[in-house]
């Protein structure tokens, strides 16, 4: 006979889960202040076993709770929730799907992160080198780590983004991060304490290369509007 369930197991999880929950609504409002999701941009979810929670369409991070969250499947149909879904859900189901040890996933539209990705889009992925707080990134050891952010082109056709996403994880095994050009990064982490972990460290080197380009008198973005 199989043994009835543990009750207490059962509540460890679910409190678990609500705490993923609480702490990726204070990492939301935590983006929000440092202008990282301007103009209700940016998008924000956790996944709890063969769920996930994401932020719905146009809310401004900066006043998130768990009420706003939209519970969707692994195949992003919703279950549960008020709102619309965004268009980018399909990008976090790609995620969890190929990034199987990925809890939460975060992404943010910041100044140093379109300007770079529009300046390396040509050669696709922003390479890091040398700095110690690549040691934030998990798996990283040392600063002589190199790390490359790969870039996909920005288009408004998700399900072909979704696609090529899919194909930039396969080939990027070892990726903390995804970025659309012009557009904004991808990160995740194994819980929502690593995954900020990661986009405040990738925002920080992001900023640091753009500025040393800059400083260099090399135009961070090149004639990309022509
Ligand atoms: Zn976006």
């Amino acid at each position: 006979m199989a043994s009835p369930a543990n009750p207490s197991a059962t509540n460890e999880r679910a409190e678990s889960a609500r705490a993923e929950i609480d702490a990726l609504c204070a990492t939301a409002r935590w983006c929000a202040a440092r202008g990282w999701v301007p103009a209700t941009s940016g998008n924000f979810s956790v996944r709890n076993a063969d769920r996930i929670y994401v932020t719905s369409s146009g809310l401004d991070k900066g006043a998130l709770t768990p009420d706003h969250l939209l519970e969707i499947d692994l195949e992003g149909r919703m279950t549960s929730g008020n709102g619309k879904p965004s268009a980018e859900v399909a990008l976090h189901t790609v995620i969890y799907r190929d990034r199987p040890e990925a809890g939460a996933i975060l992404h943010v539209h910041t100044i140093w992160n379109t300007l770079l990705s529009g300046r390396f889009a040509p050669q696709g992925y922003v390479a890091i080198e040398g700095y110690e707080l690549l040691k934030a990134l998990s798996g990283v050891m040392t600063h002589a780590h190199l790390e490359q952010v790969p870039i996909l082109e920005n288009t408004q056709d998700y399900a072909s983004l979704a696609t090529s996403l899919a194909a930039t994880i396969a080939a990027h095994p070892r990726a903390h991060g995804v970025l659309l050009s012009r557009h904004g990064l991808y990160t995740w982490g194994q819980s929502v304490a690593e995954a900020r972990r990661h986009l405040e460290a990738l925002e920080f080197l992001f900023e640091v290369e753009g500025r040393r380009l800059f400083a260099a008198g090399r135009p961070v973005v090149p004639d990309i509007l022509e």
